[in-house]
């Protein structure tokens, strides 16, 4: 695998040319130094890495360049690479733009020009820099490989899986002659992909996500048998919890069945969440968050699904799908909610061949040059508009009103409307899709008038509500008729409290109708559904979960 790359982007050549230099001479031997002379070549080349499953770990932009300056090139390149490091180049006039861009792209470093001697004021940086990097797990050994087909739905079932657990690897394409070396190494065929090849040489065919998540490195088992707390979920409900339960010292252990970040982890850009004023990707706060947990002592556990909860008297149970299961005196459940499906004829089929729910950043330069259409009036998808119209030819937006207003913020409605290559089709809903391999051809009804027609299209990104899937809590804890999970005050409404409830107590505020067992986020009855309020009921529960605690 080729070595990790660190790309500079200057406008002025003789700059560009002289720190490329520097930082070749001295990390040569181990990174890929690639230049560019605009923010647009730039990001053309960051796209060509992502595309062949390369690594960035540091990007130094120039902050005075026409077209697009380095803090918007910055945050731009986030989103193929966030968890490259970032440095600013600026002359010292523009102190004040780099002191802005530490809020606006999560800047590491403003290095000011002329950086000699290098030994002083850059490798010093540098050397942080790349430490900084590969501790996040991106190191340059990391030779994971995933050979599959473009259209292969359980090919893009393991890369998903891994770009969502943050795990870098390489894609390689089954009929490439790599990959198909790859494939008669493993003693197997391209029909059976995808093949995961790990850094030590060990293949995968067609893995589950547990064995997947297990081979990677991610933890899958219970350190131990019993714990203080355990979180169902690590969306931003589950990480609040578990990063307060670990840092107040409960014995803390947080389980997820697919990827940490929830639904929060695919939003291309949260704009609205207290202290980033220019918005933060559901990557990089699901990475920040993360780390955070895991620094605190949780234990994070993926790629497991919990499927029953009991009651066993001083301890709350909690089984998994293969019978086994983890004990511990309190439980938060943030389990969030998934997407509904449409259930126009033809599209089960193509689920995740063209056919994806929720937004698959992963997925964006793939739709480079196309037509992608997009499903949902709500911040989801009009989130997922902004950002695939970086890459589409052009990007649809399908809904149901007749406009945006009741349905998504002024502000992203504002910023769609100023983005040419975006089209909101009102009143329009899907009824149909085609396609052999993949998806090919959508038919559309104007809801108003009735009239329907083909369009052709690779490409379907649905955001159209959300429901709980919480039917494993049946006959455990109360929920509401859609599932959702009763808390508190709901639970007491006409003065009676719960069946079964033997406290001397009513609910605490986010406890269910088990006692010890508190529910925070999406998954609560009531809820406000943002990232903002499932990190404080995460915070929350935790408190409560002290004072369950303290009356044992
Ligand atoms: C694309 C998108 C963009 C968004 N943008 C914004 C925004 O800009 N601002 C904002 O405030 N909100 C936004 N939201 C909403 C916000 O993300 C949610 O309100 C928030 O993520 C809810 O957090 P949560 O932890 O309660 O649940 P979730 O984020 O849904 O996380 C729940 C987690 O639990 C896991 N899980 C479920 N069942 C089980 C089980 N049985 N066992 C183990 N694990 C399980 C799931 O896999 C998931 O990871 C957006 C949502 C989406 C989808």
């Amino acid at each position: 695998m080729p070595n990790p790359a660190i790309l500079t982007v200057d406008d002025d050549p003789a700059v560009s040319r002289a720190v490329a230099r520097d930082i070749r001479r001295r990390y040569g031997d181990r990174y890929r130094v690639v230049r560019a002379d605009s923010a647009e070549a730039a990001l053309e080349a960051l796209r060509e890495l992502k595309l062949r499953g390369e690594q960035v770990a540091v990007l130094i932009a120039d902050y005075r360049m026409p077209q697009m300056n380095g803090i918007e090139f910055l945050e731009a390149a986030m989103d193929l690479f966030p968890s490259a490091r970032r440095v600013l180049l600026t002359a010292y006039a523009d102190t004040d733009a780099a002191i802005n861009a530490i809020n606006v792209v999560d800047l590491d470093h403003y290095l000011l020009k002329p950086w000699h001697p290098p030994e002083e004021k850059l490798y010093p940086v540098l050397d942080s820099l790349l430490e900084a990097w590969l501790a996040t797990g991106a190191t340059p050994t990391s030779d994971l490989r995933v050979v599959g087909h473009r259209w292969s739905a359980p090919s893009f079932a393991a890369r998903d899986f891994l770009a969502r657990n943050l795990v870098p690897f390489r894609w390689v394409l089954a009929d490439e002659p790599e990959g198909a070396e790859l494939l008669a190494a493993a003693g197997t065929s391209a029909n059976d992909v995808p093949l995961i090849v790990t850094a030590d040489g060990k293949s995968l065919v067609q893995p589950t996500e547990a064995d997947l998540a297990a081979h990677v490195g991610l933890a899958t088992t219970p350190a131990a048998d019993f714990y203080d707390l355990v979180v169902v979920g690590a969306g931003p409900a589950g990480l609040g919890a578990a990063v307060y339960g670990a840092s107040e010292g409960l014995r803390t252990v947080l389980i997820e069945r697919r990827a940490t970040g929830g639904q929060a982890g695919q939003s291309s850009r949260i704009e609205n969440y207290l202290g980033f004023p220019d918005g933060v990707s559901g990557a990089q706060l699901t990475d920040r968050a993360r780390r955070q947990a895991l620094r605190f002592g949780a234990e994070l556990l993926s790629a497991r699904e919990v499927v029953a909860l009991e009651d066993g008297g001083v301890a709350r149970v909690l089984r998994f799908a293969d019978g086994s299961t983890v004990a511990a005196h309190t439980v938060v459940l943030a389990t969030g909610v998934s997407y509904r499906m449409l259930t126009a004829p033809g599209l089960a089929e193509l689920t995740g061949r063209g056919c994806f729910y929720g937004s698959v950043a992963s997925e964006a330069p793939n739709c480079s040059g196309e037509d992608v259409y997009i499903v949902g009036g709500a911040n989801s998808a009009g989130q997922a508009a902004v950002h695939f119209s970086r890459y589409a030819r052009r990007v649809h937006l399908l809904i149901r009103g007749a406009d945006l207003t009741r349905s998504m913020s002024s502000y992203l409605i504002e910023q769609i409307a100023r983005i040419d290559t975006i089209e909101v089709h009102p009143t329009t809903e899907v009824v149909g899709g085609a396609g052999g391999k993949h998806l090919e051809q959508l038919t559309l009804r104007d809801t108003r008038t009735g009239d329907v027609r083909n369009v052709d299209t690779s490409w379907l990104f649905v955001f159209i509500g959300a429901e709980p899937c919480t039917d494993w809590l049946d006959g455990a804890v109360a929920r509401d008729r859609r599932g959702f999970v009763l808390t508190g005050p709901d639970l007491t409404r006409g003065g009676r409290r719960p069946p079964g409830w033997t406290l001397p107590r009513d609910p605490y505020h986010l406890e269910s109708s088990m006692p010890g067992v508190f529910a925070a986020g999406d998954v609560r009855a009531e809820s406000v559904k943002r990232v903002a309020s499932a990190v404080g009921e995460g915070a929350m529960a935790v408190s409560l979960v002290h004072r369950y605690l303290e009356a044992q």
